[in-house]
């Protein structure tokens, strides 16, 4: 079982820092997993805050990875 199967099914925060989905985020069991599950909307700066990152740079990389699925996607069909 996956430490954010785990920690959903068991009610509990991750408490290894060197999990690869620890954040620093208590309301989400310190889980970035379970974060991006959360029925909520997340503004950039939302997910910047979860990530310790400016909201230009996840900005950044969520235009890097539209672009990369745009392509595989265009790659398939064409
Ligand atoms: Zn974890």
């Amino acid at each position: 079982m996956k430490c954010f199967e785990h920690n959903k099914e068991f009610d509990k925060t991750c408490r290894k820092k060197q999990c690869r989905y620890w954040i620093e985020c208590k309301e989400s069991k310190n889980c970035a997993i379970l974060a991006s599950n959360s029925k909520e909307k997340l503004t950039l700066e939302d997910v910047g805050k979860l990530f310790s990152v400016t909201r230009m740079r996840i900005c950044q990389i969520e235009k890097s990875a539209i672009k990369k699925l745009r392509e595989k996607v265009l790659s398939i069909i064409n």
